[in-house]
C-alpha cells in the first residue's frame, strides 16, 4: 500500500510510519513541525519508502497520488500546545480533517482519523462507551481541543455517508512511550522530566482524578487493525486500567529511582475527574486489546527520557 499520514514527526504519527514501513508499505508523510520533531524521524531519512512532505495540512496543498489509505494524526495533542495554539487546533481539526477526506475521495483509499477520549470531555458515565455523547464545555479552554476533534468526526461521518468512503474513527485515550515531548506538559513527560531530575512532582488537584494509560506500540496495533478490518463508527483504543494520578506519581518515582517531593498545583478548568475506556467494541471488532502493563511501558518510556537527558544532568 502507498499510505498518506498526516503529523508523521509526531509522536503517535512516526511510530505509525514506522509500524508501515515494517510491514513493506510505502509512507509518505506530512507534518508542519509546530510540535512534531525532525528527531522522531531521524532513523527514516535514508529509507527508500518514506516520503517526508513539510506542509501544513490546514493550508490549501497538493500531493499526488494514488493513496491506499489515509491517517489523519496532525494534532496538537497536549494542552500545554492547544491552550498556547487554540486556532491551529481548530483549523487542523476542520479544514485539516476537510483536506485529507478529499484525498482520500479523489483516490478512493480508505481514510483513519484519529481522535481522543477528550470527545467525552468530563465524563458522566463512567467506563466510557462510543455511544456516549460526552460532556464538553464548548467554549472552555480545552475546546479548542475538544470541538475540533468532535468536529472532525462529524465530517469523517459526513463523507462516509454522502460518498460512501470508507472510513474510520479511533478514540484514542492516553498513551504514552517514546518520542512523547519533553517538554509538553502532559502528565508522563512532565513527571518523568521531574522524576530524573530531582525536582518536585506536580500533581493537579488533589491527584484523585484518573486516567488509564495505554503503551504506544499496543495503540498502533489497534490502529493498523482498525484501518484494515474496522466500520465507520468510532472505536475506543486505550488501556482500561485506570490509575489515579497520586498513585501514578508515586509509580513513576519508584521506578525512576527518585526521592523527589510531591508538589500540589491547582487543578486546570474542565480537568477530567475519570477517564477509563469500555474497549468491548475493539475487542470484538478488532480482536484487539493492549499487552503492555502499565511498569513495563513506564521503564522503556523512563529510560528514552534518561538517554535523552543532556549530559551534565545526568548525574543530578
Ligand atoms: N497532571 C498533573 N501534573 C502534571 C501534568 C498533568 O497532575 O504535571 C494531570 C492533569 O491535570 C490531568 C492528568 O494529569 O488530570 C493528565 O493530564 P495530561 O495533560 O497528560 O492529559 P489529559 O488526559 O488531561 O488530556
Amino acid at each position: 500500500m502507498r499510505i498518506l499520514i498526516s503529523g508523521v514527526a509526531g509522536f503517535i504519527g512516526s511510530h505509525l510510519a514506522d509500524g508501515y514501513l515494517a510491514r513493506g508499505h510505502r509512507v509518505v508523510g506530512l507534518d508542519n513541525f509546530i510540535t512534531g520533531s525532525q528527531a522522531n524521524l531521524a532513523h527514516l531519512v535514508s529509507v527508500a519508502e518514506f516520503e517526508l512532505r513539510p506542509l501544513d495540512v490546514a493550508a490549501p496543498f497538493s500531493i499526488e497520488g494514488p493513496f491506499d489509505l489515509v491517517i489523519h494524526a496532525a494534532a496538537l495533542a497536549s494542552p500545554r500546545d492547544y491552550l498556547a495554539h487554540p486556532i491551529e487546533s481548530l483549523d487542523v481539526g476542520a479544514a485539516g480533517t476537510r483536506n485529507l477526506l478529499e484525498i482520500a475521495r479523489r483516490d478512493h483509499a480508505r481514510f483513519l482519523v484519529t481522535s481522543t477520549s477528550e470527545t467525552y470531555g468530563d465524563p458522566a458515565e463512567h467506563p466510557q462507551k462510543e455511544t456516549y455523547w460526552g460532556n464538553v464545555n464548548p467554549i472552555g479552554p480545552r475546546s479548542c481541543y475538544d470541538e475540533s476533534k468532535r468536529y472532525s468526526e462529524a465530517l469523517t461521518m459526513a463523507y462516509h455517508r454522502v460518498y460512501s468512503l470508507p472510513t474510520r474513527i479511533a478514540r484514542i485515550f492516553n498513551t504514552y512511550g517514546p518520542r512523547m515531548q519533553a517538554a509538553d506538559g502532559r502528565v508522563v513527560p512532565e513527571l518523568i522530566g521531574q522524576a530524573l531530575a530531582g525536582r518536585a512532582l506536580t500533581i493537579y488537584g488533589d491527584g484523585a482524578q484518573t486516567r488509564s494509560f495505554c503503551y504506544v506500540s499496543d495503540l498502533v496495533d489497534g490502529l493498523m487493525r482498525l484501518a484494515e478490518s474496522g466500520d465507520a463508527l468510532p472505536v475506543n483504543l486505550g488501556n482500561p486500567a485506570e490509575i489515579t494520578i497520586g498513585d501514578f506519581a508515586a509509580v513513576i518515582r519508584r521506578l525512576a529511582g527518585s526521592s523527589s517531593a510531591i508538589e500540589y498545583h491547582p487543578l486546570p478548568q474542565d480537568d477530567p475527574r475519570r477517564r477509563r475506556p469500555d474497549i468491548a467494541r475493539a475487542q470484538n471488532l478488532l480482536g484487539w486489546e493492549p499487552r503492555v502493563p502499565l511498569e513495563q511501558g513506564l521503564r522503556e518510556t523512563i529510560e528514552y527520557f534518561r538517554a535523552r537527558r543532556p549530559q551534565s544532568t545526568l548525574s543530578a
